[in-house]
């Protein structure tokens, strides 16, 4: 179904459009297969399903179970890059991770030692094990506890980390442990190697829901200026640069797929939460734990072709 007019956050509050998305992939819920190299992960419903979104003009719809909260893992990516580039280093950060999708895994070592410890994005881990390093060297606080507070600030709910899945993936997190024993053997890692690594697994552990996260990211869909809570986080050019690399990088191999079928920036993570945003209309997360052969949420990617072919929201 190819709808000619395009809806608005309002009008998707008031209808049945996100049942409708719900229901056209409730079929494929048992297809995906859960994430278990973090063990903590592997205890999740793969019948979990939810949907939500944050209009730019401040109105919200969700469907599904879109209260309950999710381990964000890679979702976390794009608020710790949104956190330097507020805190003016970008300038330094973008010396020391590149701009080009990779088209390698996110967590693949090859293309790391090839180029000599730059990688290639913030979204792939070692770029994004390089954002931690820088926000440890430039906050006196806990970059973690910044990290909350900034996401709690933007969806107005306490947001906090789930220890017991920070210290899971510490366990088992031996390929992120060569990675950035690998940027610290080419000089791209500034603190201590573990400092790093524990920064970068507690913020992928931040718990948050389908609601709290289409807030959270409300954002990049307004240039930068989140409306609701007042506050802007990034410039205007910085909300364009994260929506890039999201729409370039943001689902891991399957990026260009993600472009092709839904055509809007998306960030994933192997919780099963998928972050998309329509600039200048709203954002949208959905949330599903069973992962396709690429990483993303299986439901959550036909949830999200369904939604732009159902709402006629999408860049293209
Ligand atoms: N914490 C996970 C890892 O580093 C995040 C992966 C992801 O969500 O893509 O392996």
């Amino acid at each position: 179904m190819d709808l000619d007019v395009q809806v608005t956050s309002n009008q998707l509050a008031q209808s049945n459009l996100l049942r409708q998305v719900l229901a056209d992939v409730t079929p494929q819920l048992s297809e995906g297969k859960v994430a278990t190299y973090i063990p903590a992960l592997a205890r999740v419903s793969r019948r979990s399903l939810s949907i939500a979104t944050a209009g730019c003009d401040g109105v919200d719809a969700s469907a599904g179970e879109a209260s309950t909260r999710f381990s964000i893992q890679s979702i976390s990516k794009i608020f710790s890059l949104a956190l330097v580039l507020n805190l003016g280093r970008g300038e330094d950060l973008w010396k020391r991770v590149g701009t080009e999708p990779s088209g390698d895994p996110f967590n693949s070592i090859v293309l790391l030692e090839r180029e000599a410890g730059v990688p290639r994005n913030p979204f792939i881990n070692p770029g994004a094990i390089v954002v931690a390093d820088m926000l440890c060297s430039i906050l006196a606080e806990d970059p973690v506890k910044k990290l909350n507070e900034l996401l709690s600030e933007l969806c107005g709910s306490e947001i906090a980390s789930d220890l017991e899945v920070a210290e899971s993936e510490a366990a088992h997190g031996y390929k992120n442990a060569s990675l950035a024993n690998l940027l610290k053997s080419y000089g791209n890692l500034r603190n201590d190697v573990d400092q790093v690594l524990d920064v970068y697994f507690r913020q992928c552990s931040i718990s948050m829901s389908a609601i709290e996260l289409a807030a959270a990211s409300r954002f990049l869909a307004s240039d930068g200026y989140d409306p609701v809570s007042s506050k802007r986080v990034v410039s205007s050019a910085d909300a364009r640069r994260i929506n890039a690399l999201m729409l370039m990088a943001g689902t891991y191999d399957a990026a260009g797929a993600f472009a092709f079928e839904i055509g809007i920036p998306c960030k994933s993570g192997v919780g099963g939460g998928i972050v998309g945003i329509i600039p200048d209309a709203a954002s949208v997360c959905v949330w599903s734990p069973g992962l396709d052969e690429t990483g993303n949420s299986l439901v959550g990617r036909a949830a999200l072709a369904s939604f732009v072919n159902r709402s006629g929201l999408s860049v293209f």
